[in-house]
């Protein structure tokens, strides 16, 4: 039997250092319990980890997806860029079979192997993202996302880009072996060329983050504990003072895949000049002159590419690479139709939460793939020209009867005169609701302070009107009219407390002056019972106040 119960790792410390430690970024490094789980830095394991790890292990060991069938999956959700799926089904299908054999035969995974790093190039909104995060998803292998510029803002040079490795392990639930196999995506890596020759990045600063990548890319070791990271630097210390279990204390980058992507703007107008130049005595320029400058992404070369700022060893460790196409309205107006992850699904999920759902016309589809394009933000177009057609819905209908309603193009037009024309037409039941808002506003106090206020038919049509002009909600109305008004109550009925009160139009005129008045008469020796208004005789009543 073992003589001791493990101690809580965190007991020698004061308790404000430990809600701090198991609050907020350190909960998984610190959970409370005997043994932490080992998340923040993966350090130490516990049977469940150990479950779950061997989970996902057999995931990767029976990866047996073809390039088309992760197409296809593809195809549910992203409209177009058929070529980058097609490149990124086969580079994934290449790296996981590959980590497969090396989970298979350990001694594989000291032979080299090329990795599929792949660049991504094309415009703000198009799916690149969307794209990684279908495929992440669908495998289920720990994947982490982060903007390459953060690792120059902050002023780090080094050490930095390395987190993105810890990160890794964090979401592979501080299972560093799994980390091993991730993926990292790094976006707006345009944003960190070198300006060198003025082409693209913003300073040299770009350089050393490029360099430090790089390293990453090919194969480093990256230590679990960063020496910024307090809590991984506690929990290492303390799980060597306990001698308890540990784990692999870095990480091993040969067989993550590193997917970047850019949007790498003025390289598109250089190239559309090239491949113009180039089509010149040619009989006609076979790609049209309309199409926007992104489109010519797809004719970058790696010359291109260095020439725009990027280091040579960098453009060198992604060889796979792949230009996603801007898009057009009527893509637009394919993704609001048959992307299961639409955005427009996400507005129905939203509305049905107040069991409220709609109908959108097809004209009022095409009318806002149509604003959308104009945005010139790809996707993300839909979701401004949405935001701006359902703002005021989303704010108003909630709050009214009004169960259902229809978008067509009028409204995507001026959504504001269609809401009012609705919420006009609804007029009369909008009385029923704030109606039934005054009787629940009676009930929440009843439930609150144990009196019953009953409102006339005059008290709750001022109220009503009150709420029309001032345009406020009921619930808004009585909270101000009667705010503090229990304390009146409570003197006036200390004998009754279920004691109830008329209130009516005078009332909610001045409830101050009201319930001065009731206490005046109460104080004069008047029964309590001539200011209230009880349905039914109550025990009050037979007392004498
Ligand atoms: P980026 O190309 O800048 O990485 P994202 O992939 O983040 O753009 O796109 C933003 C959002 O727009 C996605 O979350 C997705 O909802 C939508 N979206 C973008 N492109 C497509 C597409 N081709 N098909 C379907 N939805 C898309």
């Amino acid at each position: 039997m073992s003589d001791k119960t493990p101690q809580d790792p965190l007991d020698q410390l004061p308790k404000q250092f430990k809600d701090l430690l198991r609050s907020g970024p350190f909960a998984n490094a610190f959970a409370a319990g005997p043994t932490p789980a080992g998340a923040g830095t993966g350090e130490t394991k516990t049977d469940s980890d150990d479950e779950a790890h061997q989970v996902v292990l057999e995931m990767i060991r029976n990866f047996n997806l073809r390039p088309r069938e992760i197409r296809d999956h593809l195809d549910r959700f992203v409209i177009q860029q058929r070529e980058a799926k097609k490149v990124l089904s086969v580079a994934i299908c290449d790296h996981y079979n590959h980590v497969r054999r090396c989970l298979e035969d350990p001694e594989l995974r000291e032979q080299d192997y090329a990795k599929q790093n792949i660049l991504l190039l094309g415009p703000t909104g198009v799916g690149k993202t969307y794209l990684m995060r279908c495929i992440a998803r669908l495998i289920g292998v720990p994947f982490v996302r982060a903007d390459a510029t953060k690792f120059s803002e902050t002023g780090y040079m080094g050490g930095d880009v390395e987190d993105l490795v810890r990160d890794l392990v964090k979401a592979a639930n501080g299972d560093v072996e799994l980390a091993q196999y991730g993926i990292i995506y790094i976006d707006e890596i345009d944003k960190i060329a070198q300006s060198a020759n003025g082409a693209g990045g913003r300073d040299v600063s770009g350089r050393g983050v490029q360099i430090n990548l790089l390293k990453l890319m090919e194969e480093t070791d990256v230590a679990l504990a960063s020496q910024t990271d307090i809590a991984a630097q506690m929990q290492a210390m303390m799980d060597l003072q306990r001698g308890g279990k540990t784990r692999k204390r870095t990480v091993n980058t040969r067989h993550i895949l590193f997917i970047v992507s850019g949007a790498f703007d003025r390289l598109a107008t250089t190239v559309k000049k090239r491949v113009q130049s180039a089509s010149i005595g040619f009989a006609a320029n076979p790609e049209g002159d309309d199409r926007p400058d992104s489109d010519y992404l797809q004719h970058a070369q790696s010359r291109d590419i260095i020439d725009y700022g990027m280091e040579p060893e960098f453009v060198g460790r992604l060889p796979v690479r792949v230009a996603c196409q801007s898009l057009t309205a009527d893509d637009l107006q394919e993704i609001l139709t048959t992307s299961e992850g639409s955005i427009l699904q996400q507005y129905r999920a939203d509305f049905a939460g107040y069991k409220i759902d709609f109908d959108i016309s097809p004209a009022a589809v095409t009318e806002v793939a149509k604003r959308a394009q104009q945005e010139n933000t790809g996707a993300r177009g839909l979701m401004t020209v949405l935001e701006q057609t359902f703002r005021n819905f989303k704010f108003e209908l909630p709050s009214t009867s009004i169960r259902s309603f229809k978008i067509d193009a009028d409204t995507v037009g001026d959504p504001d005169r269609a809401l009012r024309a609705l919420l006009a037409a609804n007029a009369s039941d909008q009385r029923e609701v704030l109606r039934a808002e005054v009787q629940a506003f009676a009930a929440r106090f009843h439930e609150s302070h144990g009196f019953k206020l009953d409102f006339a038919e005059d008290a709750i049509t001022a109220l009503i009107e009150l709420s029309l002009e001032r345009d406020k909600t009921i619930r808004a109305l009585c909270e101000e009219r009667f705010h503090d008004f229990h304390h009146g109550l409570t003197l006036l009925a200390k004998d009754d407390p279920a004691a109830s009160f008329a209130i009516d139009a005078q009332v909610v005129a001045d409830p101050e002056q009201a319930l001065s008045c009731w206490v005046v008469e109460r104080f004069r020796a008047a029964p309590v019972a001539k200011t209230t208004a009880p349905e039914e005789p109550t025990e009050s009543d037979e007392k004498p106040s």
